[in-house]
């Protein structure tokens, strides 16, 4: 008997419809001899409203408070789910985060998964019910609740699956797959079967909304399958997996563009040993993620240092160099809050030359300026003005062939 985990993004559980279209897949699931697991996320943009909500009253909201609130839009769901399910003629039970033991740090609004006690779910499959969690939320040692970041469902889903062994995780969204760039933004993507790790890792992490990045980080951990599927049809999606040597044949998997970015400068901080230290230990220490980290030397003296952060860090960070920034004799410090960054990922750049070539070229086709590159064993990344960044996009997407077919794309013969 295989254990699946299926998890069901906002519009897959929109409305009463919705719902019973989740519902019997599940079932369908059940009755075809699998122990099934729901993980789902808050009703359509419920989270969204609650956003909206909150800020009416309060434009500085504390974020263990907003944690509580947005936590209700998931709870509202997995209880309506079990509903649907006994309504249908099955045995079902729901569970919030703090059921489960999905115990996480304190770092309200973008928590960490910890450790999760799978007893009470392993007991109720064994009693023949579909079991549905509330994606998203967990709880501290406090007993705070908390939450994962936008989009944290998908961490919840893929690190349940790790703690009660599943088979698979299944990933039903909007799209019909991983596609090579955001349709939305780059509407002849095509669809990929397969991905590894790795790739969507980094696709992730550099703004392909579509899964949450943490998520992938326990699946390439842990070697869980995942599958990311349409909630609307039957087609198979993508596979996202291990690695294998015919993926390396593909110079560039996808591309992506982030735009809630913004970049921290300080200028002429000492270039002395442990100055970077210092300067990242403090960020750190107020919760801030850093993306890319660019340091030019400047004279044996002094040095620039710059970082790139999502806007939801903005404050907190401003508020950490503002305090630090004496004591590593900063200049002056600069922030930009309107960049973009455009992104080329694949592991086939591992074995292939020219790749940043093609992708400069092509943005300098489309007359787009480059404020910075940052690359990594399998990405490349241009820093781009926010207003060019779509156009950013598309020439990249073009350049490398990503509305075609990956057997059909001539630069892979390169
Ligand atoms: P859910 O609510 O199901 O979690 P999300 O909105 O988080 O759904 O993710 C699905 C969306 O991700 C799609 O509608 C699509 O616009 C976006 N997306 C971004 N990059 C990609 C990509 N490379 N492939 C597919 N979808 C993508
Ligand atoms: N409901 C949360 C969000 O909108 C989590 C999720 O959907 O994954 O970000
Ligand atoms: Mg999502």
């Amino acid at each position: 008997m295989a254990t699946v985990v299926q998890k069901f993004g906002g519009t897959s559980v929109a409305d009463a419809e919705k719902i019973r279209r989740a519902a019997g897949r599940a079932i369908k699931a059940y009755n075809e001899g699998n122990k099934v697991v729901m993980v789902c996320s808050a009703r359509g943009k419920q989270t969204d409203e609650l956003i909206a909500d909150a800020h009416e009253l309060n434009p500085n909201p504390s974020k263990r408070e907003m944690d509580m609130l947005l936590a209700t839009g998931e709870q509202q769901t997995v209880s309506l789910m079990a509903m649907a399910l006994d309504a249908m003629g099955h045995k079902a039970i729901s569970f919030n985060g703090a059921q489960i033991g999905m115990v996480t740090d304190s770092a309200h609004s973008k928590a960490r998964i910890q450790s999760i006690d799978a007893k009470r779910v392993k007991k109720q499959l064994d009693n023949g019910h579909i079991v549905i969690v509330a994606g998203f939320q967990g709880v501290d040692e406090k007993g705070n609740v908390t939450t994962l970041g936008r989009g944290g469902s998908d961490t919840s889903a893929v690190a349940l699956a790790v703690a009660i062994g599943a088979d698979v995780c299944e990933i039903y969204t909007d799209v019909d797959g991983i596609y090579s760039a955001d349709p939305r933004k780059f509407p002849d993507a095509v669809k990929l079967e397969e991905i590894s790790y790795d790739e969507m890792l980094e696709l992730a992490s550099l703004g392909a909304g579509v899964m949450h990045g943490r998520s992938i980080e326990f699946g390439k951990k842990y070697h869980v399958p995942i599958r990311v599927r349409s909630s609307l049809n039957d087609n198979p999606g993508t596979l996202i997996t291990d690695e294998v040597p015919q993926m390396e044949g593909i110079l560039v998997s996808g591309a992506t563009i982030q735009k809630d970015l913004a970049k921290i400068g300080l200028l002429g901080v000492d270039n002395t040993p442990g100055t970077a230290a210092q300067i990242f230990a403090h960020l750190a220490g107020a919760n801030v993620v850093v993306n890319d980290i660019i340091q030019v030397e400047l004279s044996p003296d002094k040095a620039n240092l710059s970082f790139t952060i999502s806007h939801s860090d903005l404050e907190d960070a401003k508020k950490a160099i503002n305090e630090i920034k004496k004591e590593v004799n900063c200049q002056s410090v600069f922030v930009r809050e309107d960049i973009a960054e455009v992104s080329a990922v694949g592991v086939g750049m591992r074995s292939h030359s020219g790749v940043a070539n093609a992708m400069f070229n092509a943005l300098r086709e489309a007359e787009v300026n480059v404020d910075a590159i940052t690359t990594s064993e399998i990405r490349i990344s241009c820093l781009v003005n926010e207003d060019q960044a779509e156009r950013a996009l598309v020439a990249v997407c073009k350049a490398f062939e990503l509305d075609k077919p990956e057997e059909e794309r001539t630069y892979n013969e390169a």
